[in-house]
């Protein structure tokens, strides 16, 4: 294969490579680092090409790597083969995954939208936990919505956290982000239903009706939703909680939310 040999924590690429676990270091590169083989493969056939292969021994003789590789090469990107520190290091874990790769961020323009392509679309309000983002950004891929808008602050879709909750599906969506304003001006031109959700709202989240495109919004973790964005919604539904606690975790949620509108 056509790749090099690099055993030095002080080697350039691998000091880019452990530099995006920084949001600064993102932002300014518009890199990001995903981990795994699979995933690797998943977003080659999502046609998107890796800048970096970086793999560790234990994958050197992996059929699928010679994929990886080539599609790397192909795009002008760069493959090293590393130890396992290195792969450590870069992965900030015990036991780290075999292969990781470094690709380009994507973000959709509002404009770029197409809401029927899809028959939902998630909408979350500073959204702060990278782990409950890409356990959205996966429960969106597996009910085939179309992406996930981000409104006003939210935590990074591209933070090393939130890609591995994805396991992939980071490849698969659109992912779009908007201030408040400019969201609450995209929202007058949606088709479907936007679609709130409240704890104080009265409409069990079963009785609403739900016109497609329908645009899921859900609200920050801490405390929840704005009154001028479930001003701007169709509708404000309420999962029933039953028991003690007060409200569900937000990704939990959004899954409930998901699977309830699109049947
Ligand atoms: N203290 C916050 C509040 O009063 O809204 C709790 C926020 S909750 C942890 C985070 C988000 O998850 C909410 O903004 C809402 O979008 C969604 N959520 C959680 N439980 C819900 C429920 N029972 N019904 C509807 N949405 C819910």
């Amino acid at each position: 294969m056509n790749t090099k040999t690099v055993t030095s924590l002080t080697n350039g690429t691998v000091k880019a490579v452990r530099a995006l676990h920084m949001r600064k270091e993102r932002e300014e590169s518009g890199l990001f680092l995903a981990e795994g083989l699979k995933i690797v493969i998943e977003a080659i056939d999502c046609g998107h090409a890796p800048k970096i292969v970086m793999y560790g021994p234990d994958a050197a003789d992996h059929p699928m790597l010679k994929k990886a590789v080539a599609a790397c090469v192909k795009a002008g990107g760069e493959v090293i083969e590393v130890n396992r520190e290195i792969l450590e290091k870069v992965s900030r874990r015990d036991n780290p995954q075999a292969v990781v790769a470094v690709f380009k961020q994507v973000f959709t323009p509002l404009s770029a939208i197409a809401p029927e392509s899809a028959p939902c679309w998630v909408a979350m309000q500073a959204v702060r936990d990278p782990g409950n983002l890409g356990t959205v950004i996966r429960t969106a891929d597996a009910a085939g919505c179309g992406g996930v808008i981000l409104v006003g602050d939210c935590v990074d879709p591209y933070s090393v956290e939130g890609v591995r909750a994805t396991m992939g599906s980071i490849f698969a969506v659109k992912i779009a982000k908007a201030t408040v304003q400019e969201f609450l001006a995209w929202r007058e031109t949606w088709p479907g239903s936007v679609v709130g959700t409240l704890l104080t709202a009265t409409v069990d989240h079963k009785s609403a009706d739900y016109v497609k495109p329908s645009l899921i919004l859900m609200g920050n973790e801490q405390q929840g939703l704005p009154p001028e964005l479930a001003a701007a919604c169709d509708v404000n539904v309420k999962i029933p909680m039953r028991g003690r606690a007060d409200s569900l975790n937000l990704s939990v949620a959004t899954g409930i939310m998901i699977y309830t509108v699109t049947g």
